[in-house]
């Protein structure tokens, strides 16, 4: 149902400025399309936003197959370059940075990955597990349409294939192949994130732990005050 739905739907659009932060970057060139070898950011990075960010919104322990499953989440958008070794385009609808880009994947990805791994589950909790691997997996796009080469995200596919880039785009893009990687391009691509991702991040994380412990402590002290 769902490829039958994606088949249908129009081609990508050329580009066209939209509204606020988002601008489109949409260039379906032959240089692109032929050699398709910047295209994401670090793996390391997408993974470490997930759980930074699920550390942050949750307040209790959780199991390692829930870092796990975040932290893959995170990551998971990108395996959308294997399209690349069945003739699929860059700039196609099923392309890197396309559908599996998009907000509606990373919603479709949050309902599976619950269903799956926490169907026991209910009321608040439940609704919390949703909302947090959808943020995990759309989390993917908002670091891609930071930096600054490939194609624009589609974050709105399949109803609206325009690739998006924020007009802030800080981050180095980083190559496609592991061993291109492993050289200078990939050292600025780490520093860029370090920078930009990583430190802002990791900072936040440390105060917000720091906080929550904080307010713990004072409440197990107005406890034993009261006694
Ligand atoms: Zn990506």
């Amino acid at each position: 149902m769902l490829m039958l739905m994606l088949l249908l739907l129009p081609p990508p659009r050329t580009g066209r400025l939209s509204s606020f932060t988002l601008r489109s970057r949409y260039f379906k060139s032959l240089a692109l399309r032929s050699a398709p070898g910047r295209a994401m950011a670090s793996a390391f990075t997408h993974a470490f936003a997930a759980v930074a960010l699920g550390n942050m919104a949750s307040g209790k322990a959780r199991g390692w197959r829930f870092w796990v499953l975040a932290a893959g989440s995170a990551v998971l958008p990108d395996a959308d370059i294997i399209g690349f070794a069945f003739g699929v385009d860059y700039g196609d609808l099923l392309g890197h940075r396309g559908f599996f880009h998009s907000l509606l994947f990373a919603l479709i990805w949050a309902l599976f990955v619950v269903l799956l791994e926490f169907r026991q589950t209910r009321g608040r909790e439940l609704a919390w597990l949703i909302g947090f691997f959808f943020v995990a997996t759309a989390s993917h796009g908002v670091l891609d349409a930071m930096t600054n080469g490939g194609l624009g995200v589609a974050f709105f596919s399949p109803f609206d294939t325009t690739r998006y880039f924020f007009d802030w785009r800080p981050l180095e893009v980083s190559p496609i192949s592991i061993t291109r990687f492993f050289t200078e391009w990939g050292g600025a691509v780490l520093r860029s994130e370090w920078r930009y991702v990583w430190l802002p991040l990791g900072s936040l994380w440390v105060c917000v732990w720091t906080a929550r412990r904080f307010f713990e402590a004072l409440s197990d002290w107005r406890k034993s005050s009261r006694l």
